[in-house]
């Protein structure tokens, strides 16, 4: 590993996260000089990417587009793809954001979504069908039905993706410094940007580049930008993933004159484990999640239910979720299941403990004493289930596409996956809501420049990732996080080492 030259690297990229290494990656690609910023201990690294399941949403035709990219990693004779083109994405992002999702950004997200993954894989990261999370194997079935758009996750999930990152920066000899925060963006008299003021083991100091490309997440770890940006009752909820995605650095862009962009008091959160840490445990990364509520019928405490279960495919709909389990009293929600649905549980619930009975009043009575203190109503509960089992519509039940099998007569009805709970045993999951990222943040171009309030590029200053703005507003579809991490860290990267050039020159 070369000495990290303090004089001066041409392109500097903040944080170690999937957009910050794609980005470093392709620019080392052009033969600009690289340095890498990270917050974290060596032990802490790789940012949110790492605890993720490694899902990427991107366009293929079928599965001949997918054979070149998981190669021999997978069977795919043990497989059903759909084709997922980029009407189809672009159709996703509309209809999930409200329409309101940033068009020129939207497009090239889609646009590049496919070939930034065979780039990755080309570079050496592995591949592999996603039959996990969205995906439901029925039992007996020769094949497992891939989520539409999401048929491809990354070898390991995030642990595997970060550590193939991480590997492919070694191989380009590309320094990483651990435990250097960056706290601000310096910038000559003209307003281009020459270095970035770090925090680290040496104390604070100034390190020169000729660009500089940020990536260091949203603000979601942070209570107090949480609480001024989402609202107070965000000040206290669970973060899924890394505690260092503190938005200081959105902060510094803003500080000299980039513009914010996006829904700033939206984000993505989930239901996961009423039980889970405060912050994400890289021992469990997204096994805290309970995504199987589509099977489900949710109550909270008041023994109510409080929202449509069956709306749309998981995908679709579990980054708003998290919002509407905030919302119930003590942010806690109870996913009930029989045992019509239980074996279609995702793995991940493995990791739970549910509340189980052979009877509806034995589970009202366990969930009782175990949230008797909370205020639970186990009365309402017993008349929400029955009331809801009354009100299930005849029809065939199919859990791999929306069924239309639904409920009538209900505030909220269940308009999918409607089957009555009566198969005992029962099982009980409480879950509470977990952040994951902020939607607001600061704009880029189609070429990953930071903007200034007219629009026009701070010169020598892109960034990537969670920290962007204008991609996702009130909802997300699935797998579009990384994918756009990837796509414009590429592109940053790619931009800021031909500018280093041009200005070595
Ligand atoms: C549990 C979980 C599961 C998820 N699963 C998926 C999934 O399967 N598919 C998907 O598309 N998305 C998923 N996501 C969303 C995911 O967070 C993003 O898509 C993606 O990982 C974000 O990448 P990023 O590089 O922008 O940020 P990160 O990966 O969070 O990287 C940010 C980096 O910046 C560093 N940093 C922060 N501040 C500073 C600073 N001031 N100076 C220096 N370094 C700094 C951090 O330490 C970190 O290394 C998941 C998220 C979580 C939490």
């Amino acid at each position: 590993m070369p000495e990290v030259e303090l004089k001066g690297s041409d392109v500097v990229v903040v944080g170690a996260g999937n957009a910050a290494l794609t980005a470093a990656l392709a620019a080392r690609a052009e033969g600009a000089s690289v340095l890498v910023l990270e917050k974290a201990t060596r032990e802490l690294r790789g940012g949110n990417t790492r605890f993720t399941g490694g899902l990427f949403r991107c366009t293929y035709n079928g599965i001949e587009d997918l054979i070149p990219i998981v190669g021999d990693n997978d069977d795919p004779s043990t497989v059903l793809v759909e084709p997922y083109t980029r009407d189809d994405f672009l159709h996703d992002i509309a209809r999930i954001c409200g329409g309101q999702a940033d068009p020129t950004l939207s497009e090239i997200l889609v646009d590049r979504s496919y070939d930034t993954v065979r780039w990755m894989a080309d570079l050496g990261v592995p591949w592999e069908f996603n039959r996990a999370v969205g995906a439901v194997t029925l039992a007996g079935a020769e094949k497992v039905k891939l989520p539409l758009g999401g048929a491809l996750r990354t070898q390991g999930e995030g642990v595997g993706l970060s550590a193939s990152l991480f590997r492919l920066v070694e191989a380009a000899e590309i320094p990483v410094l651990y435990e250097t925060q960056a706290l601000r963006i310096v910038t000559a008299s003209q307003g281009q940007v020459t270095g970035v003021e770090v925090r680290g083991p040496e104390g604070i100091r100034v390190l020169n580049c000729r660009a500089l490309v940020l990536a260091s997440g949203g603000f979601q770890a942070s209570p107090e930008m949480r609480t001024a940006y989402l609202g107070p009752h965000w000040s206290l909820v669970r973060v899924r993933g890394t505690r260092f995605n503190t938005g200081e650095m959105i902060r510094a862009t803003l500080a000299i004159g980039g513009q914010s962009y996006g829904e700033w008091s939206g984000c993505h959160a989930t239901p996961i484990d009423a039980d889970a840490p405060a912050y994400g445990d890289l021992r469990l990364t997204d096994k805290t999640n309970r995504l199987s509520y589509p099977f489900s019928i949710m109550v909270n405490l008041d023994g109510e239910r409080f929202v449509d279960e069956g709306e749309d495919l998981t995908l679709y709909t579990y980054a708003r979720m998290g919002r509407e389990i905030l919302q119930q009293r003590q942010a806690i929600a109870f996913q009930i299941f029989d045992q019509q649905t239980i074996p279609l549980l995702e793995a991940r619930y493995s990791t739970g403990t549910p509340v189980v009975a052979d009877t509806l009043p034995a589970l009202a009575d366990r969930l009782a004493e175990r949230y008797g203190h909370l205020g639970f109503q186990k009365e309402r509960f017993l008349e929400t289930v029955e009331t809801y089992n009354a009100a299930v519509q005849p029809g065939v039940f199919d859990p791999n596409r929306r069924d239309g099998k639904r409920t009538v007569g209900l505030q909220p009805e269940k308009t999918n996956w409607a089957l009555r709970i009566e198969v005992p045993p029962f099982q009980a999951y409480a879950v509470t809501v977990g952040i994951t990222f902020t939607f607001g943040g600061i704009r880029i171009n189609g070429e990953a420049e930071v903007l200034d309030h007219l629009d026009r590029p701070i010169p020598g200053l892109f960034a990537t990732g969670e920290m962007t703005g204008g991609f996702f507003y009130q909802n997300y579809p699935g797998g579009a996080g990384l994918m756009r991490g990837a796509v414009f860290g590429r592109l940053a990267g790619t931009h800021a080492a031909c500018l280093a050039r041009e200005r070595r020159s």
